[in-house]
Order: structure tokens, then sequence, then C-alpha cells
């Protein structure tokens, strides 16, 4: 099932999610329609907290190259738990963020920890655009969003596009 995506500015994705404690069917269910979401999007990543639900859950998948097999991947209370010195540079979009894309710094490779959709815990190095993909999903988790590494002025212009498209928006649909 495809749900809502909400828009920035929304105090929801300003939040810190709350770890999951209890991996329950339901919240399998939400991974999975969150994937499908992802994917129709489309985009290669979705945090929990972007469909209104404070919960540490995100789901990627930046497979790009055609023909390349899918590997889309449901991560519950995903940790950053080592960072390389060296950084890479990523023009990022955010599907909160409509149409607006910025590049940003962050750690060209990260070792993340999480627990997979069986309960069971991971553990994987993460380089290039993977690195910069969950690195952006975990900020959600944290209520940052890519635009809070832009320089003020820069922020607050793309937050007036955002309120305005989402004044464009519920017009539309009224
Ligand atoms: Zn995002």
């Amino acid at each position: 099932m495809l749900r809502p995506i909400l828009i920035h500015p929304d105090p929801r994705l300003k939040k810190l999610a709350d770890p999951v404690t209890d991996l329950s069917d339901d919240l399998r269910a939400v991974a999975s329609d969150m994937l499908e979401t992802m994917y129709d999007a489309p985009g290669i990543g979705l945090a929990a907290p972007q469909i209104g639900l404070s919960k540490r859950l995100i789901v990627l998948d930046c497979v790009k190259a055609e023909g390349e097999a899918p590997r889309p991947l449901a991560m519950f209370n995903p940790e950053v738990i080592a960072s390389s010195d060296e950084t890479s540079v990523y023009e990022e979009g955010c599907l909160s963020i409509p149409e607006i894309y910025a590049e940003v710094t962050r750690p060209a490779e990260v070792e993340v920890r999480w627990m997979d959709l069986d309960g069971k815990e991971n553990q994987e190095v993460f380089t290039g655009l993977w690195a910069t993909c969950v690195q952006h999903e975990i900020d959600h988790l944290d209520g940052k969003l890519f635009i809070d590494y832009l320089k003020p002025l820069k922020r607050q212009m793309i937050t007036r596009k955002m309120v305005k498209l989402k004044r464009e928006r519920a017009r539309e649909k009224a």
C-alpha cells in the first residue's frame, strides 16, 4: 500500500524517532509499504518519519544500474558505528523536499549496524551512494534533513519554496 509522504516543513520531520523494541508483523507491513512507496516515488531511500511514523525504521535500495538486481533493505534501529575520515560529496535530494537538490559532504564510508525483518542483527560497510543514502536516512530518524547541512540563507529559501508548494498542492486538492 502506498503511503503519503510528508513534505517539509512539518514538525513530524523534526522529531527524534523512537527505537523499535518489538518487531511486530504490523511494523514489517509498514516496511513493505515504505519500500513500495519509495520505488513508486521513485526514490532510493525512505525513513518512517517521512510517512508520519516516529519509529527508527528506514528502507533503501541504491542499485541504479540497468539490469542489476534490486537490493531492497529494511533497517530497524540503524546505527552508524564507524565512519571514514575521507569524505565524499553527492548532490542529494529528498522525497520530503521535492525537486530540490544540493551538494552535501559526508563520510565516504560508514559501518552500519541494524536489525533486519527477521529480527537478526546485521553489520555492513557501505561506500559510494549507499554510504550517502544510509546516512541521509538515519539523519531523518534524528529529525535532521539534508538542507540542515546548507547555509541558513539557502535553507530558508528552500523552506519558503516548500511552503508555497504545499499551499499549491492543498489548493489543488480542495
Ligand atoms: Zn530524505
